[in-house]
């Protein structure tokens, strides 16, 4: 079986195959780098993610871009307010968001483009755009000529929606009810201080929708298996996309879209701009893990809205609690002590008892049922009654499933607090927790002298250690 989705433009469920019988190319439009991605960005990236590794565990390679927005409206008026260069804005929030990425357990991308590195590739874009008449000058900037793609709003079914052609617009985003000529190329004004580039219509810098044609293009060529995002850039980001790429280059982008709905608070799309957001060193800051946020976002299904509550975190501390436990009295049932990796997980025959809830995720990515049927499996399944050999089958299977929605039981164990000591001690402490877990003590009192050394002391907790500092 692989997997199904449901696909946006077609709006039936799919299978996710490789055009070319081996290697799934897909895109995931990435962070605008211009301050901390918070929970709701998270919610697409974990899904996405979590699509990746079902892929994989399935048996389809995979050929993951995810660019970096360094280069739109948003970050240069950051970095304009803050007097700091376009660079350093992005190259910060770039390294932040890498950290909370691992923090969430998602696997990197194979490629991460970033905008600003690829400008000559949309300047010919723009050119070939103009060339074939889908695209017009004005006072320095360039526009694409919505009448010239009789095929704009395909993605989003413009057709079915009672739309107003407005006057051409020169900002990244625009009123999601209006359809206008929407721009490729802006030309320079004195708001983009020093972020400007050359071009043949003068200087300027590339309007949002275009970084994302360019990018594909230049890493996944004409036309490729998937291209994702959230709800919110159906329209007009994603439309825009196929109308630039697809005038271009004569051929389909994308065979298949995915969108991932929003993480909403009090029934509001959590966002920047309405300010009611929050970001892992918040959630941390209230004594939450990293685990336990990917276990809420994966708690509802993709294709619906979530409304995040903070209680919700308690009961995915509760949940991943009970995981643990289970998953330690199989180890002892079996007598292992290591534990099956991502990349040990190759085979979804290796799911064992637990391949429902592989199932469930193979049928659109159904997460929350996976998670019922990891569940439903646990009540059922009684270590003690088992072999060793049942046990050990239980043990990879229980895995398989933790790895296909990327939840580590071994970060949950992380206490928080461990969060503001330096990167190597919080690393031996990490080491003493799984040697621990090993029983294999010597190794542990060794690397809790070394952490002592280093001026911190490792105590442990009841939900695994705490970093303390010594005065
Ligand atoms: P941005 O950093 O604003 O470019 O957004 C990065 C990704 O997060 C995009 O795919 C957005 O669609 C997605 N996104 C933004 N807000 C939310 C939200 N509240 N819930 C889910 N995804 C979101
Ligand atoms: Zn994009």
């Amino acid at each position: 079986m692989a997997l199904r989705i449901y696909e946006t433009m077609k709006r039936e469920e799919l299978p996710v195959l490789p055009m070319d019988g081996e290697t799934l190319r897909f895109y995931c439009c990435g962070p605008t780098v211009y301050g901390p991605a918070h929970i709701g960005n998270f919610r697409t990236f974990v899904v996405q993610d979590t699509f990746r590794r079902v892929v994989e565990m399935g048996g389809i390679k995979t050929l993951h871009v995810r660019n970096l927005t360094d280069v739109d409206d948003k970050t240069i008026r950051r970095s304009i307010e803050e007097g700091k260069t376009l660079t350093e804005v992005t190259q910060f929030w770039t390294a932040k968001f890498h950290k909370d990425c691992a923090a969430l357990n998602t696997l990197p991308p194979h490629i991460e483009p970033s905008a600003v590195a690829h400008i000559p590739q949309q300047i010919a874009m723009t050119e070939t755009l103009i060339a074939k008449g889908h695209a017009y000058a004005s006072e320095g900037s360039v526009y694409f000529k919505i009448s010239s793609f009789p095929n704009y709003g395909k993605l989003s079914h413009l057709d079915t929606r009672e739309l107003q052609m407005g006057a051409a617009v020169d900002v990244d985003e625009y009123e999601k009810e209006g359809v206008a000529d929407f721009v490729l190329w802006k030309a320079r004004k004195p708001e983009d201080g020093e972020n400007f580039w050359a071009s043949p219509w003068g200087e300027g810098r590339p309007g949002w929708h275009l970084e994302c044609s360019a990018m594909t293009r230049e890493y996944l060529g004409d036309t490729f298996d998937l291209h994702s995002g959230g709800v919110d850039l159906v329209f007009p980001h994603h439309e825009n996309e196929i109308a630039q790429s697809e005038c271009c280059t004569g051929h389909q982008m994308s065979r298949l879209w995915f969108h991932v709905n929003h993480l909403l608070v009090d029934s509001k799309k959590m966002s920047k701009s309405l300010g009611n957001l929050y970001t892992l060193d918040d959630l941390a800051e209230k004594g939450h893990t990293p685990a336990r946020v990917r276990y809420v976002l994966l708690s509802g299904h993709y294709r619906s809205p979530l409304n995040f509550t903070l209680s919700s975190l308690d009961g995915a501390k509760a949940a991943l609690e009970k995981i643990s436990k289970f998953e330690k009295a199989l180890a002892a049932r079996a007598e292992i002590t290591t534990v099956p990796t991502y990349a040990d997980c190759t085979a979804r025959e290796q799911a064992g008892p637990f391949i429902m809830a592989f199932d469930a995720l193979e049928a659109d990515l159904n997460t929350p049922e996976a998670l019922g049927q990891l569940f439903s499996a646990l009540n059922r399944i009684k270590p003690a009654q088992l072999t060793p050999a049942e046990a050990a089958a239980a043990h990879t299977g229980l895995h398989f499933v933790l790895q296909a929605l990327g939840l580590d039981l071994a970060l949950e164990n992380i206490a928080p607090s461990a969060g503001e000591a330096p990167e190597d001690v919080r690393a031996l402490a990490q080491q003493r927790w799984e040697a621990k877990q090993n029983k294999d003590w010597a190794a542990a009192d060794a690397l809790r002298k070394q952490a002592d050394e280093l001026g911190w002391t490792i105590k442990d907790t009841k939900e695994g250690f705490e970093l303390v500092a010594k005065c």
